[in-house]
């Protein structure tokens, strides 16, 4: 089987994907097409060139986090927020993705409440239609440029449907422009959550900023988002190194989002290298492949041609991906999925 067949086919987990981040071109489309039938045409300004950043865009990381409106428009009701949800589903479906923890930020709109945001994505995963097999599990985000208040009301929120749909929301996530605001404010949220029995995971070393890094890996969180700048080559310290090495905390990675939106400079200079190396429990991931342009067998190939591995190689990344699955007892049944079209083709 050629390598792109192959990587499509290879069933995948995704581990770090937002929801508003992964809408694509035709999802977005398809979102106007419903705003504009319900007459409500102020949702019809779609950016959709200034929403996708590719290689070499001129903007800078912060601004990266201005994009995100460009999605935030088309999803302002439950219908849109369901129709961005399914589509999405379809795409990672499509893209041979088994099993996904899909994560959002919980917002207030003109015309629905936090609560009926979770309360839309936890029911619409549920009540999936037929045609979507794919297994999904809800992360819910708290956004560090948000004020305090937002992110104990998310965590409350995430508590109370955690404890009603275990089946569904499995975790919180940390995320956000990482030049705003600082971990330790949103400590006791997050460790509410975590009391209550959530996994985390932190968006933790996007940019240069040590004790922040330290703090994270202290709050010893199930999984971290990117890690970029973790290494000592890599803006890093030696003490932040050893800290990840010990404690061993899998890394979500995302190449095309980190050479994109220039954390990284290229492909093989991404920490992929070290990671891999180094033994760290490592999920390759998409991030905002909306934003990005990518998908997550794009992704592995990507690792494939920059890092020489083998379809074997890749396969075990996915297989090593199940033991990270925050659903712990989906962990099996994922397995036994990629098993048994690792016997069949590799
Ligand atoms: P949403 O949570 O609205 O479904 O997805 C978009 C949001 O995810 C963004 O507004 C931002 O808060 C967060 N996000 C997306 N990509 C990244 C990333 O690469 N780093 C960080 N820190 N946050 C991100």
């Amino acid at each position: 089987m050629e390598i792109d067949s192959f990587l499509r086919k290879l069933p995948k987990v995704e581990l770090h994907a937002h929801l508003n981040g992964s809408l694509s071109r035709s999802t977005m489309l398809e979102l106007q097409r419903y705003y504009a039938d319900s007459g409500m045409t102020d949702n019809m300004n779609a950016f959709f060139d200034e929403f996708e950043m590719a290689a070499g865009d001129p903007r800078s990381f912060s601004d990266c986090f201005q994009v995100f409106r460009i999605a935030h428009n088309l999803t302002t009701t439950p219908s849109a927020l369901e129709i961005a949800l399914f589509s999405t589903l379809k795409e990672f479906q499509d893209d041979g993705c088994c099993y996904i923890e899909l994560r959002s930020t919980p917002r207030d709109t003109q015309y629905m409440s936090k609560r009926q945001y979770i309360d839309t994505l936890v029911k619409s995963i549920r009540t999936s239609p037929q045609h979507l097999t794919i297994i999904t599990r809800l992360i819910i985000s708290i956004c560090r440029h948000s004020p305090l208040a937002d992110a104990e009301e998310i965590a409350d929120l995430a508590i109370e449907f955690y404890k009603s749909y275990p089946d569904i929301v499995v975790g919180i996530d940390f995320s956000g422009n990482p030049t705003v605001g600082s971990f330790k404010d949103f400590v006791p949220a997050l460790s509410r959550a975590r009391e209550a029995g959530l996994k985390v995971t932190l968006h933790c070393g996007e940019v240069f900023n040590p004790s922040e890094v330290q703090e994270m890996l202290e709050f010893k969180p199930e999984r971290i988002g990117h890690g970029t700048c973790i290494h000592p080559k890599y803006r890093g310290t030696d003490e932040t190194w050893v800290n990840l090495c010990k404690s061993r905390i899998p890394v979500e990675l995302c190449l095309t989002s980190n050479v994109n939106s220039k954390s990284i400079s290229d492909y093989d200079s991404h920490h992929f290298k070290y990671y891999y190396t180094a033994g760290i429990p490592l999920v390759i991931c998409t991030d905002d492949k909306g934003v990005f342009s990518t998908s997550l067998s794009h992704e592995y190939k990507i690792c494939a041609e920059t890092f020489h591995l083998e379809p074997s190689k890749l396969a075990e990344l996915s297989l090593k991906a199940c033991d990270y699955i925050f659903a712990e007892d989906m962990r099996t049944k994922v397995k036994e999925i990629i098993s048994n079209f690792v016997q069949k083709n590799c």
